[in-house]
């Protein structure tokens, strides 16, 4: 055992009261925040993670670490080697596997400053982005075929004897399962986010409050809105790496309602209708195409007349 481990933990001990007790604090001042005691770890959420200090050093295809020495690592080159300061490893356990994550000092050059031109994205569950060029990234196809998995494993685990060898087994895969749908999303995401900050150099994107409550009838969109915060947030983060913009348009914004060729506000359109039809001036387009455009257009108040969308159709993924 290192002597890091208990020592981190009781690190992370300490930050969790200290956020405690500065919420107490702000909520005696009156502020409007979620105050709840630090939670005890659950041994029933598999094993957790544990953190160590020390010496460490990357290798090509191996890692070592304080007490633990040399461990093969399965996947290569994805941990920084050479120019950076290694302040902390993380090693993390998730559906039998092991992962190490360092955190890291390292400089990073300022992106140059060159025009990319904008665009506007809207978020969606049907289709994860579409965006105002007439592109789009699709929910990945995988998904589906992988919850159908989920669904026959859980009712495996279901059927087990309680407290079995053969529960346990099942129960091991069904993480497994779920690992797999998550990593699948993340992968589309991740995928979607960086070729987004790569190419452009302004997004505009919803404020997702209002599509949150507007959408947010049947708990799997519930879910489906974790991703488009996790889509928010990488945007901001990668737009820092590779000079890129990243814009909210304003609360009150209607771009789902407006019409992108003559900029007038429908007065209501209901969930279901997937095609924007125009009752002024009988534009017909992707409902989700033409929320992507009003929100680049936020970007030009006043000049939305001229902006007539190309005659394009929605590319099925990027
Ligand atoms: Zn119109």
């Amino acid at each position: 055992m290192s002597k890091c481990a208990p020592q981190e933990a009781l690190r992370n001990l300490d930050r969790a009261f200290a956020h405690f007790f500065r919420r107490v604090k702000e909520k005696r001042a009156g502020k409007k925040v979620k105050v709840g005691f630090p939670h005890f770890k659950s041994r029933k959420n598999g094993l957790g993670s544990f953190r160590l200090t020390g010496a460490m050093h990357v290798f090509e295809n191996a890692i070592q670490l304080p007490r633990l020495g040399r461990l093969r690592l399965k996947e290569c080159g994805y941990l920084p080697m050479a120019g950076v300061h290694l302040l902390s490893a993380t090693l993390s356990e998730r559906a039998g596997r092991w992962f190490v994550s360092l955190q890291v000092e390292m400089e990073i050059a300022d992106p140059q400053a060159e025009q990319k031109g904008s665009v506007g994205v809207d978020l969606g569950i049907l289709r994860l982005a579409t965006l105002s060029d007439g592109e789009g990234v699709d929910n990945p196809h995988a998904l589906r075929r992988a919850q159908t998995k989920i669904r026959r494993v859980q009712r495996c685990v279901a059927r087990r004897q309680k407290g079995s060898a053969n529960r346990k087994k099942a129960v091991q895969q069904l993480a497994r399962a779920h690992y797999r749908v998550a990593n699948i999303r993340k992968e589309a995401v991740h995928q979607a986010t960086s070729r987004l900050a790569k190419t452009k150099s302004v997004i505009v994107l919803e404020d997702l409050n209002v599509s949150g409550m507007l959408k947010n009838h049947h708990l799997a969109q519930a879910i489906a809105d974790v991703g488009l915060y996790e889509f928010r947030r990488q945007l901001s983060y990668k737009g820092k790496w590779y000079g890129c913009e990243v814009q909210i348009a304003d609360r009150y914004y209607p771009s789902s309602k407006r019409c992108s060729r003559c900029g007038r506000v429908k007065p209501d359109l209901a969930l279901s209708e997937r095609m924007y039809r125009c009752i002024y001036c009988g534009l017909e387009l992707d409902r989700d195409w033409n929320a992507a455009l009003n929100l680049e257009q936020w970007l030009y108040p006043g000049s939305e007349l001229p902006r007539v969308p190309r005659e394009v159709t929605p590319v099925e993924s990027m």
